[in-house]
Formats: C-alpha cells, sequence, structure tokens
C-alpha cells in the first residue's frame, strides 16, 4: 500500500462520523416509509461513536423547493427522514437538533436521473474513475494523478465510457485521447485504461501496455487501442480487464464508488435502464453485462445498509423472436414495483424487443396484457413512428393509459407523434447527450416544443456510455444548445434553467411513479435535497458545467460532504 491514506487504529475521521450517520439516516428513511412499529427505535438506536441527530434543520439558504408554486424559502426542518416543516416552523435550537447554517447557499431538492446505466457503471473493472469533468488533457492527468494518490500501486485505473475526446480537449485544439507519456506522467505506478463510449478508441499506459501486449492485444507506441464493435483490440482489452479484475467484492466497491460519484453531483435517485446481454467474448462492448446478474453486487450493497443513494431497475429485453421467450418468463416470474424506497423493481426497458418489427409489436402486446410498464428509446427520425404505432395497437386491446409508457430521447419526434404518446398516457424522457458529439444535423431533441406540449416530461443523462452522467452537462446542453465544442447545434429548442431543473426533480417523480414521495421539498415528502457549491439559477453558463453538491442528503442523512470545501471526493 504505497500511496493509500489510513487512520491509525482508534483514529476517527470526520468522514467515517458523516458515513455512519449517512447509513443511519438511510435505514431509517427506509424504515419511516415502511411505517413500520420498530421505526422509531431504528431511528434513534444506534450509531457509531455517536449517536446521529434524529432532526436536521437547514437554516438560512437559499432552498428552490420545486413545489407546484416554485416557492424558494429560507429553512427546512429533517425528521425521521422526511421533510417536516418547509419554510415556517423550522427550530433553531432544541435538544436533539443538529443545526446547518447554509450561508445563503443554493439548495434543489435530490436530483433524479429517469434513464441512466448505474449498474453498468458500478460493474466497471479497475477502480473507474469518471473523466465526465476534465476539460483538458491537464485535467485528466490531475484526476489520474489524485486517483493514484489513494490507491497502492500495480491497481488499475479505469476509464470506460461517459466521456468523448471532443470534451476531453478545448474547442481550440484537435479532440484526442492523451497519448502514453501523458498517462505515464500522470500515473506512473497504475496501470490505466481510457476508452471512449460504448468501443473505443482507447488510450493506456507503460504499465497498461505490458499487461496488454503480453495477452496479443495490440497498443499502439503512443498507448492507443484500435476501437470499433465487433472483436476490435478495444473489445479483447476491455474483455482482458473484466476477465482479470472483476470479483464479487470488486462489483460491489463500484457498486459504492458508482453511487457516491452521483452523490457528489446530487444525483440521488437513478432509474437503470439495464445492459445488452454480455457474451463474454470480445464482442462486448462497454454498455454489455449479465443482465441476470449484474444487479447482485447493488443488492448486496443495499442488504449491508450501505445503499446511499435510490436505484430503481428496469429490465431489458431485446429478443428478435417474435414468441419473446425471455420477456414471457419476466412478466410471469418477476414483480415490478417492487422493494423498498431505497431499492426497487421498475418496468420492461429500455428496449422491449430487438428492433421496431414484429417482435417488437409482440412484445408491446404482452406488457400491455401484463400491466408492466414499458420504456423504450427513439434515435432516428422514424423509429418513434413504428412505436407509438405498437404501443397505440397494443392498447387497443389493453388499455394503457394508467401505466406511464415512456419513449426516450427522442431526439427527432414529431408534435403529432408528442401528442399521440400523450392521448395514450405516455411520457418522453429527455437528454443532453448530443452535449458531447452531437452537430447540427445530428442535433435535438425538441426540448422546447415538448415542454410546451403538455405531455408528462422528465429528464436524464443516459448515462454511463454514451453520455456523462453529470447533470448539470445536460442541463448546459439543454438551457444553451450548445455542444461540447461550442457549436450551438440545438437554437430555438433551449428551455429555461427553472424548467430543466423540474425535469430533472419535481418532475421525474412521475417516471418513478412517486411523484407523491419524491422530487421536490415539501412537508411529508422523503428528505432528499443538496446543498450546491454555486447559485444555479445565476452563474454564467460556462460555469454551469462547474456546479457540484458541497452536501447532499438522502432520506434525512448526510450522504456527501463538502462544506469545509476541503475537496471530499466521490469515494463512498
Ligand atoms: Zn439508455
Amino acid at each position: 500500500m504505497a500511496h493509500g491514506q489510513h487512520h491509525g487504529p482508534g483514529e476517527v475521521s470526520r468522514r467515517d462520523v458523516l458515513r455512519a450517520g449517512a447509513v443511519l439516516g438511510t435505514a431509517a428513511g427506509t424504515a419511516a416509509a415502511l411505517g413500520g412499529a420498530g421505526t422509531a427505535a431504528a431511528a434513534t438506536g444506534r450509531g457509531h461513536g455517536g449517536r446521529e441527530p434524529e432532526r436536521l434543520a437547514l437554516v438560512n439558504g437559499k432552498i428552490h423547493t420545486m413545489d407546484s408554486r416554485n416557492r424558494v424559502v429560507s429553512a427546512v426542518l429533517i425528521e425521521d427522514g422526511r421533510f417536516a416543516a418547509v419554510g415556517h416552523g423550522v427550530p433553531t435550537h432544541g435538544p436533539g437538533l443538529r443545526v446547518l447554517n447554509l450561508r445563503g447557499r443554493t439548495v434543489v431538492p435530490g436530483i433524479i436521473d429517469n434513464h441512466n446505466h448505474i449498474v453498468l457503471m458500478g460493474n466497471r473493472p479497475g477502480h473507474h474513475t469518471p473523466l465526465e469533468n476534465a476539460y483538458s488533457i491537464a485535467d485528466v492527468q490531475q484526476t489520474y494523478a489524485a486517483r493514484a494518490a489513494e490507491l497502492p500501486a500495480g491497481a488499475w485505473i479505469t476509464t470506460i465510457g461517459g466521456f468523448h475526446v471532443n470534451h476531453l480537449v478545448p474547442p481550440d485544439q484537435a479532440p484526442r485521447l492523451p497519448t502514453l507519456a501523458e498517462l505515464d506522467e500522470a500515473a506512473p505506478d497504475n496501470p490505466v485504461y481510457i476508452s471512449q463510449a460504448f468501443a473505443g478508441p482507447s488510450a493506456t499506459n507503460s504499465l497498461g501496455r505490458a499487461f496488454f501486449e503480453a495477452r496479443g492485444i495490440p497498443v499502439g507506441d503512443d498507448g492507443s487501442i484500435a476501437g470499433g464493435f465487433g472483436a476490435s483490440p478495444t473489445g479483447q482489452a476491455t474483455l482482458a480487464l473484466r476477465q482479470t479484475l472483476l470479483t464479487d467484492a470488486e462489483r460491489e466497491r463500484g457498486a459504492m464508488e458508482a453511487i457516491a460519484y452521483g452523490l457528489s453531483l446530487g444525483v440521488t435517485t437513478h432509474l437503470d435502464q439495464g445492459a445488452f446481454q454480455a457474451t463474454n467474448t470480445a464482442a462486448d462492448g462497454a454498455a454489455h453485462e449479465d443482465n441476470y446478474t449484474m444487479h447482485l453486487p447493488f443488492l448486496r450493497v443495499h442488504r449491508a445498509g450501505n445503499l446511499r443513494a435510490r436505484v430503481r431497475i428496469n429490465f431489458l429485453h431485446m429478443e428478435s423472436d417474435p414468441a419473446t421467450p425471455e420477456l414471457v418468463e419476466r412478466l410471469r416470474n418477476a414483480f415490478p414495483f417492487f422493494g423498498d424506497d431505497m431499492l426497487r423493481t421498475g418496468g420492461i426497458g429500455e428496449f422491449i424487443a430487438q428492433g421496431t418489427g414484429e417482435a417488437f409489436v409482440a412484445a408491446a402486446r404482452r406488457v400491455a396484457q401484463a400491466r408492466w410498464r414499458a420504456e423504450v428509446h427513439s434515435l432516428s427520425a422514424t423509429d418513434f413512428q413504428a412505436e407509438i404505432q405498437a404501443f397505440e395497437a397494443a392498447h387497443a386491446e389493453f388499455p394503457i393509459t394508467d401505466l406511464r409508457w415512456v419513449v426516450a430521447h427522442v431526439p427527432f419526434i414529431t408534435e403529432e407523434y408528442v401528442q399521440r404518446l400523450g392521448a395514450l398516457g405516455g411520457g418522453l424522457s429527455l437528454t443532453g447527450w448530443r452535449y458531447l458529439a452531437g452537430t447540427p444535423t445530428g442535433n435535438g431533441p425538441p426540448f422546447r416544443m415538448i415542454v410546451d406540449s403538455g405531455v408528462p416530461t422528465g429528464m436524464s443523462s443516459d448515462g454511463m456510455q454514451i453520455a456523462p452522467m453529470n447533470p448539470w452537462l445536460h442541463m448546459y446542453y439543454a438551457t444553451t444548445g450548445r455542444n461540447a465544442r461550442g457549436e450551438l447545434i440545438n437554437d430555438g429548442q433551449q428551455i429555461s434553467r427553472q424548467e430543466v431543473l423540474r425535469l430533472y426533480t419535481a418532475d421525474n417523480g412521475w417516471f418513478l411513479r412517486e411523484e407523491e414521495t419524491l422530487g421536490s421539498i415539501e412537508a411529508g415528502k422523503l428528505a432528499d435535497l443538496v446543498v450546491l457549491n454555486r447559485n444555479y439559477f445565476t452563474v454564467p453558463d460556462e460555469d454551469l458545467k462547474r456546479i457540484r453538491s458541497v452536501l447532499t442528503v438522502v432520506g434525512g442523512g448526510i450522504v456527501h460532504d463538502d462544506l469545509d470545501g476541503r475537496g471530499t471526493r466521490w469515494r463512498p
């Protein structure tokens, strides 16, 4: 352990105390929601070296509640994992009350990401290190050097997906990956693997190159590893790392780190949309995993009381056989919306079948008959038509108007089809994924038209391969229409900061079927909120990208704390 930071035996750091409190707070929130007789005991009876206050007051803030009146208040009281008072009736002293003076900071509800791939991120091989907040090669080096400083020599540092070279290099320079020499400079004692989007290209340093070359995987002198779908060198490299590094314990660590990274950005709830089924060959890309086992690390973390953000899980089905035998068994044998406030199953998505033809129509009919939620995505100028027509056909036989079916991404959807989906009780999940690599023709979605349509609409990242999880990048794109190179590519479809934040919070409750308990800061709702480092509503556009959480609360427990400004990173 060459570089690790450790506390001596018996020493307890501030973070350890917060961590203990976070677990307790989360457990209390769940217990309170379940309404069991043991709720009070669970909320007050345990602690590690100091009892977590059962009541938390946040005062002197600019707290944007996102309630139906867009109230902004200065104080809230949290009790037993829920908001107990908002604006009025917040005490500033009393027994068992912990008071945090926010000193004018901006507070928003916990961010809900209604479509991402957090489970894939949690199952990455190596010490996965997001590069979504790096804006130059120097930033990449700094990120990796900081990561290396907390790891033993020889431990793999990996970044698989979630970034693009367009974003890694300032707009006045040519997009590129870092070189072997640059990666060596940042992390000389740790092998590094950095792989863009679904299938590369990728790059490595000297230690990584030795590992790959020993396995016959070609690496350029500059550390480059060719990308591409199929059994490309990137596919071989990712497979070799998965087969060498992934254990149950490593996956659990990865799951906790993925959640902790989200909390550092203010993401308190994730709706996971599954993976392409792994083949365990070099044809697998960053978005492939085993859909039947990849949730187990998250289930184990939850069972141990360490799941600090809320996770909702959709089941992805992508069969080309119109008989859809696996989907049939899922609908017979699984439970939609089963679990607790922290971890719960969802519907079928983000695929219900392969393509939009016969299998899709058959799958839609079966999902409607079973009365599950269906979620699909649209990427082309025509696929949404076939999808919504199939929804209509299913609806004619088995009505879906109360099932909240969703079409996501929709870069080119038309107003006619927005209204046809709305007539089925459906909704649209929007995302700013075009931010990384979008162009004036590869643009969309039409945020303005869709928000004005009145059809239920929410916001998501579609992280972690083709897009970053960081919600503030998506809010930047939705409000400016500019991509990572600074080009205006979605002009005329911008929405306001208030509008996109509402999509990412209160309006996303609908997508979870949990709008009564999540998404806004209102008395009685689950106490999820984020204290921001900057005023989201007034910073210049470019500074939106630098918005971070300095304090994240989930179910009344503090699960991320950088209030002292010491740069607490996103580790659990
Ligand atoms: Zn997706």
